[in-house]
């Protein structure tokens, strides 16, 4: 069997993992076997690939997670949403992870489709990932489960100690380690971990780190995911604005700045946003003070 990643957890104190988004092309999928076959050399504790539930990419991610397994022999977490789904295919789709030996599972809600101003779930389907997360674990103790957390509260929470509090409940519900999104003031994520000791939860909250590529696309980037954006990062980045060489110097050393300070301030690893592109991470990864 794959291992799971709570094997993982327990044998180290720090884990580095890379995530990666589903393709969107058959050009997209094969440049994604280029960049794992060059990440797969710092030697990952686990890799993650997202999850969308519209029809066109149905199975998609199940066969590449299965793919990654057996050309890269890395544990590899799929991204599984409640949207778009009722319950009777959500337990198709865990059937086939079984089958193919995947399991591991990062839980999610899921975002809502674009243009969509008030979500629905599916008839048959899940309103939240902590029912998904109980539907998982009502069948058996087969997979390891991760969920997503949200240092700055998530967009549609009223406020961060309510945020926290579902957060808890996922954990309640059975899930094993959490995934921040991403962030880039430091503070808000030790503020998180805090305030999650605070009500009792213990597990690791593994921080995800976006290395900046381009100073336009990260102000749609977190406009759409309602993250904020420090002044010092607009500081940075602004006047470098359409120069990709010099962008690129400052995102390497702006992450590597951020991972050290959250490694040091007591993180329990890393698990970076690739954006599926080898290069960056992979300079981000090297310099750091693991
Ligand atoms: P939930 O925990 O269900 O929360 C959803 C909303 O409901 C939140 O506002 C929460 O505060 C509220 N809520 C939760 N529980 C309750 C309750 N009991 N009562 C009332 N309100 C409640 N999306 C994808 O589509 N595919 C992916 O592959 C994907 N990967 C991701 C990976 C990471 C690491 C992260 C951080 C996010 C990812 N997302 C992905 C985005 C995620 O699905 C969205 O942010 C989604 O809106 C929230 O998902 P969730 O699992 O946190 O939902």
């Amino acid at each position: 069997m794959m291992r799971k990643i709570s094997d993982v957890l327990k044998e180290k104190e720090r884990t580095y993992s890379f995530e990666f988004f589903l393709p969107r092309t058959p050009k997209g999928r094969n440049d994604l076997y280029g960049t794992v076959d060059v990440l797969k050399d710092l030697k990952p504790d686990f890799l993650s690939v997202t999850y969308r539930a519209d029809q066109a990419n149905r199975g998609l991610t199940t066969e590449i997670v299965d793919e990654f397994q057996e050309s890269f022999g890395i544990p590899t977490m799929h991204h599984l949403t409640c949207v778009g789904h009722t319950e009777a295919e959500l337990n198709a789709i865990i059937d086939k992870m079984r089958e193919k030996n995947i399991c591991n599972i990062l839980a999610l809600r899921g975002d809502p489709p674009q243009g969509v101003e008030h979500w629905e779930p599916t008839p048959g389907g899940l309103e939240y990932c902590y029912q998904l997360i109980e539907l998982i674990r009502s069948r058996d103790d087969f997979f390891t489960i991760g969920v997503a957390g949200f240092p700055e509260g998530h967009i549609d929470s009223p406020d961060k100690e309510t945020d926290s509090r579902y957060l808890k409940t996922k954990i309640d519900a059975g899930a094993e380690f959490v995934i921040t999104q991403l962030f880039f003031d430091n503070r808000d994520y030790f503020g998180y971990v805090e305030r999650l000791k605070r009500i009792g939860v213990s597990v690791r909250i593994i921080p995800g780190i976006l290395p900046v590529t381009d100073y336009r696309k990260l102000l749609r980037f977190c406009q759409s995911l309602g993250s904020n954006i420090p002044q010092r990062v607009h500081d940075i980045f602004k006047p470098l604005d359409g120069d990709a060489e010099a962008t690129y110097k400052a995102g390497v050393q702006f992450a590597v700045e951020q991972c050290n300070e959250l490694l040091e301030g007591g993180a329990p690893g890393l698990h970076f946003y690739t954006l599926n592109k080898a290069d960056l991470v992979q300079r981000v990864f090297e310099e750091i003070k693991r």
